[in-house]
């Protein structure tokens, strides 16, 4: 079975914190059967342009390295191959464009396949979940989201407030939200409410479901069943044929129990099975709809 993941935030464990164990290792992903694994490129915790310039070059020697001991990337997700472990960048806050078009290209040429406007800043192109849910798109934004479609980069809305999010959409473009849950089981504002989740299905978008605890349930308790609960909410909404996995190993410092790393993917997808996600629509989770969303992009 093909299986992808749309966010971990191991480049920036390797820059930052080179110290701290890693959640996403080479020999988890085998034992864990994933075949594409995307790894962020994350503004970091000082969104100036200098600061986050240094940092995506740590990141990127990090990811050289990572190539040189084997690491395979690929420039569009439908290389990936069930059997063989391969990887695609993405980046996680737009701070790295500064006010430029002509920068999104060279991170296109770089092999970033999609984007999170925002992370938890206010930046150039939008505004975050986490600071209003109304302030929209700035115009630099929404020509930054019209050439990275141009392209091939996904806009991920990720992160970003919901006024930011409707704008994409309004645009005609279907996004991926990367490592996203669903706000109706769990509260915290970057999570999709039911009619964002309607819309984003509706216009053919993707929704990676993240598995860190505080945003699958108000009180961070969790088994592998309250994430088949997010999933089945997402199924309920339309959203068959368009949802999968965002992680988020490497950036959450707790995990839901018996899965805390790549390897422990075998036990979700018994979980998903014993709740009814079987056959073609499990395998479309796993990883043929993030497949299925770049051949509509
Ligand atoms: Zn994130």
């Amino acid at each position: 079975m093909l299986i992808c993941d749309t966010h971990c935030d191991t480049l920036y464990k390797l820059a930052v914190h080179p110290e701290e164990a890693l959640d996403v290792t080479m020999e988890r992903l085998k034992a864990g059967g994933v075949s594409l694994q995307t790894l962020a490129l994350y503004v970091g915790g000082d969104p100036r342009p200098e600061p986050v310039r240094k940092l995506f070059s740590s990141m990127l020697r990090q990811f050289d390295r990572l190539k040189a001991a084997g690491w395979l990337q690929v420039d569009d997700p439908r290389e990936a191959e069930d059997g063989k472990v391969k990887v695609m960048l993405s980046i996680e806050g737009c701070e790295i464009f500064g006010d430029s078009l002509e920068a999104i290209a060279e991170w296109r040429q770089r092999g970033v396949r999609m984007a999170a406007i925002t992370w938890n800043y206010v930046n150039a192109l939008g505004t975050p979940a986490k600071v209003n849910a109304t302030d929209g798109l700035t115009p630099f934004g929404r020509q930054a989201v019209r050439e990275m479609v141009r392209l091939g980069i996904a806009p991920d809305t990720s992160h970003l407030n919901e006024r930011g999010f409707y704008d994409i959409l309004e645009m005609g473009i279907a996004p991926v939200a990367s490592h996203s849950c669903c706000r109706a089981l769990c509260g915290p504002a970057r999570n999709l409410t039911d009619d964002q989740l309607k819309t984003l299905f509706q216009a053919g978008g993707y929704v990676g479901l993240n598995f860190y605890p505080w945003f699958l349930s108000d009180d961070g308790q969790c088994t592998l069943d309250t994430l088949a609960d997010h999933l089945l909410h997402m199924l309920e909404l339309g959203g068959e044929g368009m949802v999968g996995f965002g992680s988020d190993f490497d950036g959450i410092e707790v995990k839901v129990p018996g899965l805390e790393h790549p390897g422990d993917l075998p036990a979700l997808f018994e979980t998903l099975e014993r709740r009814g996600i079987t056959g073609s629509v499990l395998e479309g989770v796993a990883g043929r709809n993030l497949l299925k969303y770049f051949d509509r992009f």
